[in-house]
């Protein structure tokens, strides 16, 4: 829906001088201040707005250019041929408004051109074949030969006037100083783009860092540094490469190429490189298979690309299509799924997690990224937060890459409304209302009321996990329902339930109401190893529960050695002083004590049958032995981008690892997180393995079975 006409104003307002200034950033100084997609998307919606309101034009608007205007430190020669921008498509459907659009421009051009060539003219509905090409992620660079010599290059430029770089472009082996031509034409003009491939483009990055530069943002920008570089020698270093793409003659050339497919045979014939993977499609439905084909593939190529790029294939055809203002009518470039967009915040808000952990959750305005809507991200904690330094109504960068959780990247503050205020977590829970807890030294802020409802939902979903109680049949719906018509008010009500109250609750029945009896019935049996991991005191795990259950015989002998005997609970493999704090403040709390009474009265497990723990055998809690995280004790450091730490940490040891607190030279692995500090520091001074959040994924999807897995990962949802 069109905006008022006074906020559409407003917007442009905002959005011209932003736009104006990312693009010289970008083009001038080869210093992007943001990301690609979140300025193609500010472009758009700027263009969006001059259409719906055109008194919005202005002459000077960033939305009439091609790229940037020609930096001073080169010459400025004027392009034979002006080179242009391509209108952008972001997915396959406005790949085919954009279709349909050429076919009618091309009929009316029919019906009104009196020179028709029978060759060319379309053919009632007959498509036109296309080319499709990959969007390679460079510089495009303007070529001039005469009689077969190289005699100058330039950048695009702002299309009509480019930088004159021939000495720094004579550098790059893949374009011809000489064509391979025995009679070349009088001129010859081709176009191209210059890239740097991306092993090269990473071996310039850590050079740079090592001698304090500051890295390139992608290999885009890299290559417009190099080709703008004032020392060819340093240009010859840095290994640029480049694909021919356009190719345009005199008028009168003798054999010149009557198709685009043509044009990249004549390039190649002439000494160029040409990309290989180019395909003439006859139809439409061929270039979509050439995108879907391509957006994996794409990933195993050794230099980076953004798209793909379709041209008319008939040249006689392209010249009767025209071009817009800024470019041609006849191509279109499609850009793959982007993985970072801007949005609007539309509110924060806050989840309970099991622990009581309030985690802040950015909602707003729904965006398409990597394929996928996305309209909410978690935010982590009250730091990054206040990092983030937002704002009501920001503009934020949003960025999903694959598989991965969205987040929000950062805010744009040149975009915040008047009278925006910051926002800070609450002070009060929002569920229970109870005052949040943040201790000093510690990144969550809690609830610590143990009877908030959100407390105990989450409790309940970790006690009747599988690496817990084993409950089947009570998943989150029917806890919900339990917590909030007060059915249960804590996990010994579990035990009081009756299968008539049960049968009558929501998407229950008779026989649902039984099984579930049943499967709380048998979770009495479990071993009390069990138990203890059920309810769910910070830092014990499975692996430390289990440990826990065969030192002690009971809860009441844990209970007691953690308050008047530390010293036995460190002495257990794998159990350290945060741990020991941490069952002492569990078993302080009157709740938590009242919560063991009423267990114990139910006929719960409190301690093992023998005493011994393992003489009790539990085949359900077996690692195995092949696990390659058996035994090893891992260090976590920096916030993982999908994962809380607890949650990590009930996977490793689910896994057979050991999360230990500092690194030393017994650590076996270091995984790390964004803003990793010292400890990755460390890690990498001790030549400690350090792996990352998906080689960590790597490794439990081949040492988990998916059960645990998923326990785990319910175990710290909200
Ligand atoms: P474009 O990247 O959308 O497309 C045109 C360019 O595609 C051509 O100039 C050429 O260099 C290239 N190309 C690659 N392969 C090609 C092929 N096979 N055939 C034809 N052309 C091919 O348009 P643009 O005008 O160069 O620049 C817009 C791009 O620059 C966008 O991706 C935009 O995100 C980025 N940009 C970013 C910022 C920022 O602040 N991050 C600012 C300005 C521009």
């Amino acid at each position: 829906m069109a905006q008022a006409p006074a906020a559409a104003a407003a917007r442009a307002a905002e959005l011209r001088p932003l736009i104006t200034r990312a693009a010289h950033a970008y083009y001038v100084l080869d210093a992007p201040v943001m990301e690609d997609a979140v300025y193609d998307r500010l472009l758009r919606e700027l263009e969006q707005l001059e259409r719906e309101h055109p008194e919005l034009h202005r002459p000077d608007s960033p939305t009439l250019r091609v790229g940037g205007a020609p930096a001073s430190r080169f010459e400025s020669v004027a392009h034979r041929i002006g080179l242009l921008s391509l209108d952008n498509a972001f997915d396959l459907g406005e790949l085919r408004a954009w279709h349909e659009r050429l076919q009618r421009v091309l009929e009316k051009a029919r019906t009104a051109g009196a020179t028709e060539s029978p060759e060319t003219a379309p053919q009632g509905q007959t498509e036109q074949a296309l080319v499709s090409e990959l969007k390679i992620d460079g510089n495009a660079l303007a070529l001039s030969y005469e009689d077969g010599v190289l005699v100058r290059a330039a950048t695009r430029g702002d299309g009509s006037r480019g930088e004159e770089i021939t000495a720094n472009v004579r550098t790059i082996r893949t374009v011809p100083l000489r064509l391979q031509l025995e009679r070349p034409p009088a001129w010859v003009e081709v176009r191209g783009e210059a890239f740097i491939p991306s092993a090269t483009f990473e071996a310039i990055n850590r050079e740079r860092v090592a001698a304090g530069e500051p890295a390139f943002a992608n290999p885009r920008n890299a290559c417009a540094g190099t080709l703008r570089q004032l020392d060819p020698a340093v240009v010859a270093r840095r290994r640029l490469d480049f694909f021919a793409y356009t190719l345009h003659l005199p008028p009168d050339a003798a054999q010149a190429p009557a198709s685009q497919w043509q044009a990249l045979d004549w390039l190649r014939q002439a000494g160029f490189r040409v990309n290989p993977n180019a395909r003439r499609c006859p139809d439409l439905s061929a270039v979509e298979a050439f995108v879907e084909e391509w957006s994996e593939r794409r990933h195993g190529l050794p230099y980076a690309t953004d798209g793909v790029v379709v041209k008319l294939d008939d040249l006689a055809l392209q010249e009767r299509a025209g071009f817009t203002q800024k470019a041609p009518r006849w191509a279109i470039a499609l850009k793959y799924p982007a993985e970072e967009a801007p949005s609007r915040l539309i509110r924060l808000t806050s989840q309970v997690g099991r622990t009581g952990v309030v985690t802040p959750v950015a909602e707003f305005e729904a965006v398409a990224l990597a394929g996928t809507s996305v309209s909410r991200a978690t935010l982590h904690n009250a730091d990054r937060l206040a990092e983030l330094d937002l704002h009501t109504s920001d503009t934020i960068v949003v960025r999903k890459a694959g598989e991965i959780i969205p987040e929000v990247v950062r805010v744009l503050p040149e975009l915040r409304p008047e009278g925006a205020v910051p926002l800070s977590l609450p002070s009060a829970c929002p569920v229970c209302g109870s005052p949040l807890v943040r201790e000093d030294g510690e990144a969550a802020t809690r609830c610590v009321n143990s009877s908030c409802p959100a407390i105990l939902r989450g409790s309940l979903r970790h006690w009747v996990s599988k690496a817990a109680l084993d409950v089947d049949g009570l998943g989150s719906r029917l806890i919900e329902q339990l917590v909030d018509k007060r059915l249960v008010r804590s996990i010994a009500d579990l035990y009081r339930l009756d299968a008539a109250l049960l049968a009558s609750l929501e998407r229950m029945g008779e026989k649902s109401a039984a099984n579930l009896m049943a499967a709380l019935e048998a979770s009495r049996q479990r071993p009390w190893s069990r138990l203890l991991h059920g309810l769910g005191i910070h830092h014990v795990g499975q692996v430390n529960a289990r440990a826990l259950a065969s030192a002690f015989p009971g809860v009441a002998e844990l209970a007691a050695a953690a308050q008047e005997a530390p010293e036995t609970v460190t002495a257990v493999h794998g159990i350290g002083d945060e741990i020991v704090q941490s069952l002492q403040q569990w078993f302080a709390t009157p709740a938590n004590q009242a919560l063991l009474r009423d267990l114990a009265g139910l006929g719960l497990p409190l301690a093992g049958s023998s005493g011994n723990e393992r003489a009790s055998g539990d085949p359900g809690e077996a690692v195995p032995a092949s696990s390659p995280l058996a035994g090893k004790s891992v260090v976590l450091t920096g916030t993982l981008p999908d994962m809380s730490r607890e949650q990590a940490r009930d996977l490793i040891e689910a896994a057979g690892g050991r999360v230990t607190g500092s690194v030393s030279r017994r650590t076996s692995l270091v995984v790390a997180g964004d803003e990793a500090g010292g400890k990755l520091a460390k890690a990498r001074e001790l030549g400690v393995t350090v792996i990352d959040q998906a080689q960590l994924q790597a490794l439990l999807s081949g040492a988990l079975s998916e059960g645990a897995g998923e326990d785990a990962a319910d175990a710290g949802a909200a």
